[in-house]
């Protein structure tokens, strides 16, 4: 099926290079200045300038993930309403124009309600809108077929004609009208269900147009009607594997080749990660949270790009997906790490400082410092332990050494927190941070706490836990 979001095809691409040499492709790059927004096959992404190194403008096309073909299934049958009136006809539509003056001259005959009288009217209607389909005009078409209804509202042709129209238009919802009088008129007519398929898969109504095609085809069998059959089977499978993307608390879009199974799988890891999230963290989120799978772009918590993800969220977890058909263990520790940023913003109301963001992020993930703590210790030694009153921003100006070392340091932090009084004060200074002016007054409200105290508490519970 083609998404909504899904780009033009004709467009072409620029890169945004970013200061820590990441490259993203994009479409429609927008720079105010203070932001640079793009385009991505998951909608409108907005990252600050500050981490832009520059924009490179390339020429190539940046193909989609998935696009429409607008290309109908099904041809329109050729329905004449009336036969053998070729002399009404030379005579309605001559010397390259619509001879409308002897068209109402026909009406005015046809009032009188003779069946001849009205057969006529329909010949010249039909032929005049025949004539101005082929010079491009199908709105005055349209009309010829509405004016011709007023005197035969049962002619099966003019039903029929009037709704291709409608359907080459995409008016879909317009064509099911005449459709649904030329059934009463003529129930069992095999291009009156071919074309009422049609006009329910244009607005995107599956059933209902594998219905009608199947009925079509019980009425007579056509090539072309089963082939639009069998993609409308398939496009309902795959829509129904989309409409499993929606569980109590997701709401899950992906993109290109990313297998229903796979997308199944992550909503039942993540539902069950919700629920020990909402215990742990004493907190709901009051909305369906997004979940967009990708498969073109891989994303910072698998590459590491500090302040990245937090950068891209805006409260939806995008997930890269590249390559993979089953949740592996790698991407079920992203998938916990990426909703917990969810959960630590939303209650945080957003205020949280990245510290403490990947922190408590890592933790939930189930990561712990085992394997970091001598260097850390070691750093701290030296006087080099991260003041946390700095780490509350953006990590992306921090090189790569940098950035590794915030994020272990920030998972030190939290275990040494949790250690001292368990989830539960995370839960608290989250709630606190929510409403104090400042992350230092939350710290000091909930934990007593300066950020020189927690650093000593770190190093402290460093050595008692890791160094033997
Ligand atoms: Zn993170």
């Amino acid at each position: 099926m083609c998404l909504a979001l899904a780009v033009s095809a004709s467009a072409s691409a620029d890169t945004i290079v970013l200061k820590n040499g990441r490259r993203i492709v994009a479409e429609n790059v927008i720079d105010d200045g203070a932001r640079v927004t793009y385009q991505t096959p998951a909608g409108q992404l907005t990252i600050p300038k500050s981490i832009v190194e520059r924009i490179e403008h390339d020429d190539f096309v940046y193909s989609p993930a998935s696009s429409a073909s607008s290309q109908p299934l099904v041809s329109a049958p050729k329905v004449e309403p009336v036969r053998g009136y070729e002399d009404v006809v030379t005579r309605a539509v001559h010397d390259d124009a619509v001879d409308y003056s002897y068209i109402a001259q026909l009406e005015t005959e046809a009032r009188s309600g003779t069946t001849i009288a009205v057969a006529k009217v329909a010949a010249a209607h039909h032929a005049a809108a025949q004539f101005l389909v082929s010079k491009g005009d199908t709105d005055a078409a349209i009309q010829q077929y509405r004016q011709a209804l007023v005197f035969a509202p049962q002619n099966v042709g003019l039903l029929l004609n009037l709704a291709v129209l409608y359907l080459r238009e995409s008016q879909f919802t317009g064509a099911l009208d005449p459709l649904d009088r030329a059934r009463r008129a003529a129930p069992d007519s095999a291009d009156v269900a071919k074309l009422t398929g049609w006009a329910y898969y244009g607005a995107n109504k599956i059933d209902q147009a594998i219905a009608e095609w199947q009925r079509a085809e019980r009425l007579r069998p056509d090539p072309e009607v089963e082939q639009a059959l069998e993609k409308a089977e398939r496009d309902k499978s795959e829509e129904e594997s989309y409409r499993e993307g929606e569980t109590i608390h997701f709401d899950l879009k992906y993109y290109g080749g990313a297998a229903p199974d796979l997308a199944r799988g992550i909503l039942r890891v993540l539902e069950d990660d919700f629920r020990d999230l909402e215990s742990q963290l004493d907190y709901t989120p009051p909305e369906k949270i997004a979940v967009i799978l990708y498969t073109e772009q891989a994303f910072a918590d698998i590459t590491r790009a500090p302040g990245w993800v937090g950068a891209l969220n805006d409260g939806r977890l995008l997930i890269p997906v590249q390559g993979l058909t089953t949740v592996t263990p790698e991407l079920a520790h992203v998938l916990k790490h990426e909703l917990t940023h969810s959960f630590v913003g939303q209650k945080s109301h957003n205020r949280a400082p990245t510290w403490l963001q990947e922190g408590v992020a890592q933790w939930m993930e189930g990561r712990r410092s085992a394997a970091d703590a001598g260097a850390l210790i070691n750093a701290a030694g030296q006087g080099m332990a991260p003041p946390l009153g700095a780490m509350g921003g953006s990590w992306m100006g921090l090189s790569g050494n940098s950035a590794a070392f915030a994020y272990a340091w920030s998972l030190a932090v939290v275990e040494s927190i949790i250690d001292a009084g368990g989830v539960s004060d995370i839960s608290r200074l989250l709630d606190r941070i929510a409403t104090e002016s400042s992350v230092e007054d939350a710290l000091r409200e909930t934990l007593h706490l300066s950020y020189d105290d927690l650093n000593q508490q770190t190093v402290a519970y460093l050595k008692r836990i890791y160094l033997r």
